[in-house]
């Protein structure tokens, strides 16, 4: 297998052999909800962190739906569904953060109609000034502690040091596969490097940093493809996490070439952690990520951010996806459209399900948006 076979195939499923592995050595693993929960911690105490995912979850999602409203987001609806059908069996706790209502009520609901073993929740600053690191890193020692109590192990200075060096060292890796897919012949799609990032979450950090390499290396010497109809950035919210709609962009001639996803380039493009104090350090990191909606102060941040990436990828077009009720990426759309406009890049706003719901649409859709960026190009 390659290593980008063997990386999709992590992505593929909730669980996979590298996590069926780590829990036949009698190791934990904890599920996290959100980029924003500062993984290094968990991965110093020998628990594997893992993003919560409800893959391959289908309406109805009857069992959930006892406990959360349809104005709920399908992606929190998705997650419980699938924890009531005990899909995630094999993770010993989660982890969220407050990162919207809509998560904060799947906390809610998942601690009082258990039984799930451990779990918390990180309060994360909707700011990011010193006071809101301060803040953020005593909540991530809190955090630190409740891990160590409940599960026993100790999360000494040396072993934090050394997990915050994987994370950056993943960090260095996936900036370099992004410069490559940012190249006039990028040698992986857009539905291939989504899974590439998925995998991060899934899978031993240790053992992911080892196949990324292997990866770079043989892209390194490959020649991609630069025929396209046009260069895509996918922009937009959390839960995207299905290759099948980047698939079909690209199929019908669409290349991704950049995102601003969380699963994506908002997972991985912020400064490196480390320092004196590793906490402070971690709070001040993840901090000053490229920012989520749900960072009130960094409007203009995240049009710098976007505007930036569509400049570095030559952008043709953005496609913007969002969760149906997703009230906090239904308000950055707003921003997005302004700073497209202004650029004049097209964009696509599909509303989606966590599902995708038929596909089709998104076909259509594209085919017609990649006719209106040809059309534009060629001054019709
Ligand atoms: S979109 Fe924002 S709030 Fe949702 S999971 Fe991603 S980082 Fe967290
Ligand atoms: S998609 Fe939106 S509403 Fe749903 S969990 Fe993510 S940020 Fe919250």
């Amino acid at each position: 297998m390659t290593a980008l076979e063997e990386l999709t195939s992590v992505s593929r499923d909730i669980t996979n052999p590298y996590v069926d592995e780590w829990k036949r050595r009698g190791k934990m693993a904890v599920g996290f909800f959100c980029s924003y929960v500062p993984e290094e911690v968990l991965y110093a105490g020998d628990i594997l962190p893992y993003r919560v995912r409800p893959t391959g979850c289908q309406p109805p999602t009857h069992l959930a739906d006892t406990c959360l409203s349809h104005l709920n987001c399908t992606f929190v609806r998705s997650c419980l569904q699938f924890a009531y059908e005990g899909k995630y069996r094999f993770l010993d706790g989660f982890v969220f953060a407050d990162t919207c209502d809509h998560i904060r009520r799947l906390h809610d609901v998942m601690r009082a109609t258990g039984p799930f073993p451990f779990i918390r929740l990180i309060g994360v600053p909707h700011k990011s000034g010193e006071e809101a690191v301060s803040y953020y890193a005593g909540e991530i020692a809190r955090f630190k502690s409740e891990v160590e109590q409940y599960f026993g192990v100790e999360i000494t200075e040396a072993r934090l040091r050394e997990a915050i060096a994987l994370y950056n060292e993943t960090r260095l890796l996936l900036g370099q596969l992004y410069q490559l897919r940012r190249g006039q012949s990028p040698p992986l799609t857009g539905a291939e490097a989504l899974n590439v990032i998925i995998a991060a979450t899934s899978m031993p950090r240790e053992q992911y940093n080892g196949l990324l390499s292997r990866l770079l290396g043989q892209l390194r010497g490959s020649q991609g493809t630069g025929k396209c109809r046009a260069r895509l950035m996918i922009s937009g919210g959390g839960g995207c996490d299905d290759d099948s709609p980047f698939r079909v962009m690209e199929d019908l001639g669409g290349l991704i070439v950049t995102d601003t996803l969380c699963f994506g380039s908002r997972y991985f493009m912020q400064p490196p952690a480390g320092g004196d104090d590793l906490i402070m350090g971690l709070a001040r990191s993840y901090l000053n990520r490229p920012s989520c909606a749900r960072m009130s102060d960094k409007v203009s941040e995240r049009a710098q951010f976007t505007k930036r990436l569509i400049r570095e990828a030559g952008v043709d077009g953005v496609v913007y996806q969002r969760m149906q009720y997703c009230d906090l990426w239904g308000g950055q759309l707003l921003h997005l459209r302004k700073v497209l406009k202004e650029g004049n890049i097209p964009l696509l706003d599909i509303e989606r399900e966590y599902h995708w719901g038929a596909v089709g649409q998104v076909r259509t859709r594209t085919q017609a948006f990649l006719e209106m960026i040809e059309e534009r190009r060629n001054g019709r």
